[in-house]
């Protein structure tokens, strides 16, 4: 496989530009042309720099494969990888802009028993440049030009453990914010962990004030290990204390993602036991009903017990919201699309 150029930072392009003997005005250009979800071989530079380039590096290295359109309008994406590995996004339209969930690896190795990226493991990391460019892919896509982007927000919620491929992500996260790249704002990008803790306190040094997302989806290290084997390795007290550390340092309020799973941790006592442990935190908890995995044997609760749940946790003061589930009729859960792709063509 090829190089990626869309892993480079904007310092990088200027250092390849130059040995390559061109004029630094090139790498600009360059940085441009990736800006706009250009293919290398449209990116308007020399003759002699554009052979070097495509000799090195792939010409699209991440192209859509397939779009799906759901009934409410949000679009998934099979995005194909050069390797011919497949991963897959959401975009979601909102009065405020259009949010693109991105995935960070080639399947997952969590093993979340509610979730379909994890049902054939993790095959390989992203790069840093593979991540974007499923954002440049959707933007040339959608339109939209410099400074009024297609995708306004970036939710790190798709395929993958984002702190499983630490580098990259951070990487990814620079190049996005950069002012030569696609100078998103830290305030419009979520990351979503499942709670690798020595990964979140790094993060927290790193200067990047996103939103910082954790699944907790139970409230006792027993309960959450029940559908979360990472709950074997890092405890729910740690995890909160990571928060309160990425608070500290970047004086962004953190989020729970708390999927109401029947039978498991919707129940009254459950909401009581998770305001509880939340109370006083400067943090949001975002519910979800969770969206049945077919592969799997859980299913999500009904709508009543869901706004019951929610009803609970603001009446005992914490910030809370119930997500709608979007897309679901076209297997918007994480990995369901890959998978379902996967199987149909097996
Ligand atoms: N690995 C990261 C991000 C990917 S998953 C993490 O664990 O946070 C994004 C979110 O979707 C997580 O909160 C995850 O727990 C949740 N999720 C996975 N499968 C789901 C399903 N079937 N229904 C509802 N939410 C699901």
């Amino acid at each position: 496989m090829k190089k990626v150029l869309q892993d480079l930072s904007y310092e990088e392009l200027c250092a390849l530009v130059l040995s390559a003997g061109e004029k630094p005005f090139r790498a600009k250009q360059l940085a441009e042309g990736i800006a706009q979800g250009k293919k290398l071989s449209e990116i308007p530079v020399s003759a002699s720099l554009r052979a070097r380039l495509l000799g090195e590096f792939e010409d699209e290295p991440v192209k859509i494969r397939e779009t799906f359109v759901s009934r409410d309008g949000t679009k998934k994406f099979l995005f194909e990888l050069a390797d011919g590995n497949l991963v897959e996004g959401v975009f979601m339209q909102y009065s405020y802009g259009n949010t693109q969930c991105v995935s960070t690896q080639v399947g997952c190795r969590m093993g979340c028993k509610f979730c379909a990226s994890t049902l054939g493991g993790r095959l390989r990391d992203l790069t840093a440049g593979e991540i974007l460019g499923q954002i440049l892919a959707v933007n040339r896509l959608e339109g939209g030009k410099k400074g009024e982007r297609a995708v306004t927000n970036i939710v790190l919620m798709g395929s993958g453990e984002p702190f499983d491929n630490y580098g990259n992500v951070v990487k990814f996260l620079r190049n996005l914010t950069a002012k030569e790249g696609l100078n998103m704002s830290a305030r419009n990008i979520s990351l979503s962990t499942c709670g690798l803790v020595p990964e979140m306190r790094k993060f927290a040094e790193e200067g990047i004030p996103l939103n910082l997302t954790v699944s907790l989806h139970a409230t006792t290290d027993a309960e959450r290990a029940r559908t979360m084997p990472i709950a074997n390795r890092y405890q729910i007290a740690d995890i909160l204390a990571a928060c309160a550390y990425y608070f500290e340092r970047t004086g962004r309020r953190y989020i729970f993602e708390y999927s109401l799973i029947e039978g498991e941790n919707a129940d009254e006592e459950h909401a009581l036991a998770l305001a509880k442990l939340l109370k006083g935190r400067p943090c949001h908890v975002n519910l979800i009903r969770l969206n049945a995995v077919k592969e799997r044997d859980l299913k999500g609760t009904d709508e009543r017990t869901a706004q019951a749940f929610l009803k609970t946790l603001l009446s005992c003061g914490i910030s809370a919201t119930l997500r709608r589930s979007m897309g679901s009729d076209i297997g918007g859960a994480c990995g369901q699309l890959r998978a379902s792709y996967i199987a149909e063509k097996e």
